[in-house]
């Protein structure tokens, strides 16, 4: 053992550093992020030439050249230091555009995960500067020199580059993708702000080559830009939609739209938003924009829509994502409905020849409500097309499935959300932890044999040589807690229609619990506290979760886990009942742990386990149906996503035979 004493570390100087890092990470996640935010900066400088190049993908080297107003000598050392910003100056201001991300972060972020380095100038000033920045401030070009800017030449506005960008990072570096990737996502932000900015011009190019793969004039149109960048296919099928505030909204709003007619049908939604000329993403506005288009496109095919929307920028909520791209804004369902009406009216006008309903959602998606009558129809989609993955057992096709053939329905990919939040990240990770690889690789690779035992949720199922006796139940609990996991945020919507009223089925459900004594509340009282808990998470509950519950109190929604599944909503009043107790509100994790097990609850196929199967009316078709699902939907997607856990070999996952072992038994015979 030496006895040289040790310095202390400086712990403190090392977290912070670390601490930016990560939330830097949490603002640029990619390149076409980082672009993102520079080609906001030049716009705001005034600029009317915007030029990108990018080497690798943007990782290697991304650089911006603007026209603008430059930055001024003196305001150079504090540029890239968090919470600076030229756009802001009192508390009023934040308030009215801090929400927007104007809080000067862009630069500073860029410069923790990056090296940074900007050459500018203004008119007035005689000469450009150069300035290089690392983690927050300013930085020596070289080592030993003094890190103030330099004299250099330049013409006047602004160039930024950005090299070796997550250098300092190889998390994030890891989760990016193909330079080809990386370059196509910085293309695609190029084109939607050059669309949007038809007065300025823009270029973008890979570094070495000449000739850009994005190239716009300056003082052009929307329309124009659109043609040039998206083609001509496009451009002659384009509407000029407009919808503003009408007298009962209380906030003013307008929106500029131009979108695809009838006659243009492109392979995915190609969905431009701008909010206060900033690209963001609204995946609930997409999603209802489809749905006016799914009433008149051909199956399969999807619009293309531009949307500019101006709202009071006190009203826009950007932080309910951490990437600050997905946004919710006030008013957003008036909004959205107003503008779905104008596109659906101008769609309207336009095809003389046909008529056709307006449908809020694709009819896929809608499921009854009546709880007494719900029949094989509601659940199984509406099987009148080619292109419809499941036929129902009794569909009078020749092709039904037989028993024991493979799956005819290709379960679709489900990708994993982009999330950033702590506890949901946390939760992920305890199931990849907690995977049992044994078991995993059973479910993946096995083949179905059979469902011995629909009411105690027994399955045989077959791997290598042996068979296993499985409780599907408890299965597809896990797989729908682990797919309620994975699609975070992002969960597809199952529409009700007519929506239900929350209070109603609260009732229900209250009332058919038994009444316990303990219980110091009436049943009307539980109902209202219930109530009034989901209530005031609405937007929570949307947000997470998809499940929409208007402002009146209706369940429009309901979280859709698994495409071509649709859980038996007899249970419904019951899942809405136990979300009052059952979910720990108090603590984030738990919340959403809790939530997802009791939304996998009422998943799971079948009637409540209390109420059974009762002899007299078991009604054949459900019972046939719920068979197949199992079959062709539970099974197949278990064998893609879910990630098992010891604890179901516990209880749930039996070995009963080994096959050479029956082999023996029969030679002795
Ligand atoms: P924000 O845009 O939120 O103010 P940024 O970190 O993106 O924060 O930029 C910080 C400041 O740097 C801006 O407020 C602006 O004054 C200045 N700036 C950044 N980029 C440019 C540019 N291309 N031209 C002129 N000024 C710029
Ligand atoms: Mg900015």
């Amino acid at each position: 053992m030496t006895t040289e004493k040790l310095e202390p570390l400086p712990i403190k100087r090392l977290q912070e550093a670390l601490i930016n890092r990560i939330a830097a990470g949490e603002i640029i996640h990619r390149p076409a992020s980082a672009l993102k935010e520079l080609i906001e900066n030049c716009l705001d400088a005034g600029s009317t030439s915007i030029r990108i190049t990018a080497k690798e993908g943007g990782m290697k080297l991304l650089q911006i050249q603007d026209n603008g107003c430059g930055i001024r000598k003196s305001d150079l050392p504090i540029l890239a230091e968090r919470f600076t910003t030229s756009k802001l100056s009192t508390f009023s201001d934040l308030s009215r555009i801090a929400t927007y991300g104007f809080r000067g972060e862009a630069l500073a972020s860029i410069s923790h995960v990056a090296r940074l380095s900007v050459v500018t100038k203004t008119k007035s000033d005689s000469c450009a500067w150069r300035a290089v920045y690392a983690d927050g401030a300013l930085a020596p070009l070289k080592p030993g020199q003094s890190p103030d800017p330099k004299p250099c030449a330049g013409n006047d506005g602004t160039v930024i580059t950005i090299e070796d960008l997550f250098y300092n990072t190889p998390t994030r570096l890891a989760s990016l993708r193909s330079t080809a990737e990386e370059y196509s996502r910085i293309l695609d932000v190029v084109t939607k702000y050059a669309i949007h900015n038809p007065h300025v011009s823009f270029s973008c190019k890979k570094a070495g080559s000449t000739s850009p793969d994005v190239t716009t004039p300056s003082g052009s149109e929307v329309k124009q830009t659109i043609q040039l960048l998206y083609g001509h296919s496009i451009a002659n099928e384009l509407m000029h939609v407009t919808a503003q505030k009408s007298d009962d909204d209380l906030q003013p709003w307008e929106a500029d739209v131009l979108c695809s007619n009838a006659n243009y049908q492109a392979k995915k939604t190609i969905f431009l938003l701008f909010i206060n000329h900033r690209l963001v993403e609204c995946s609930r506005m997409k999603r209802a924009l489809e749905a006016v288009y799914s009433a008149i496109l051909p199956k399969g095919t999807f619009p293309f829509i531009y949307l500019s929307l101006i709202v009071d920028p006190s009203s826009v909520d950007v932080n309910v994502h951490p990437t600050k791209r997905e946004v919710h804004f006030l008013n957003e369902e008036v909004i959205t409905e107003r503008v779905c009406d104008a596109i659906q009216n101008e769609l309207g006008k336009q095809s003389h020849s046909r008529t056709f309903q307006y449908q809020k959602i694709a009819s896929q998606h809608k499921v009854r409500t009546c709880l007494t009558d719900r029949t094989l129809d509601s659940m199984f989609p509406v099987v009148n097309q080619a292109t419809q993955p499941s036929p129902p057992p009794d569909a009078k096709s020749h092709d039904s499935p037989a028993t024991q053939s493979p799956s005819p329905l290709k379960i679709r990919d489900i990708k994993e959300s982009e999330c950033y939040l702590t506890s949901v990240l946390n939760l992920r990770h305890a199931l990849i932890k907690g995977k049992h690889k044994q078991l995993t690789e059973i479910l993946e690779k096995h083949t179905f044999v059979g469902i011995v035992d629909l009411q105690r949720s027994l399955s045989l199922i077959q791997h290598s040589t042996k068979l296993y006796l499985v409780n599907n139940g408890a299965l597809s609990e896990e797989l729908f807690y682990q797919l309620g996991l994975r699609q975070f945020g992002d969960l597809s919507r199952m529409k009700l229609q007519p929506p239900p009223s929350l209070r109603s089925l609260l009732q229900i459900a209250v009332n058919a619990e038994p009444s316990t004594k303990q219980s110091k509340l009436t049943k009307d009282q539980i109902v209202d506290k219930i109530f009034g808990l989901l209530m005031s998470r609405r937007e929570m509950l949307a947000e997470y979760f998809s499940l929409h519950i208007s402002s009146s109190g209706s369940v429009e929604s309901l979280p859709l886990l698994l495409r071509d599944y649709t859980p038996n909503l007899d249970k419904l009043p019951h899942f809405l009942m136990r979300l009052g107790p059952q979910v720990d509100w108090t603590s984030e994790t738990e919340c959403f742990d809790t939530f997802f097990r009791e939304l996998a609850y009422f998943y799971i196929p079948g009637p409540l386990p209390l109420i059974g199967y009762q002899a007299n009316d078991v009604d054949e078709g459900q019972v046939k149906a719920e068979q197949w699902q199992i079959q062709h939907v539970l099974f197949p997607a278990m064998r893609r996503y879910l990630c098992a856990p010891q604890s179901l070999l516990d209880r749930d996952v039996i070995q009963i035979a080994n096959l050479p072992d029956l082999y023996r038994v029969f030679e002795r015979c």
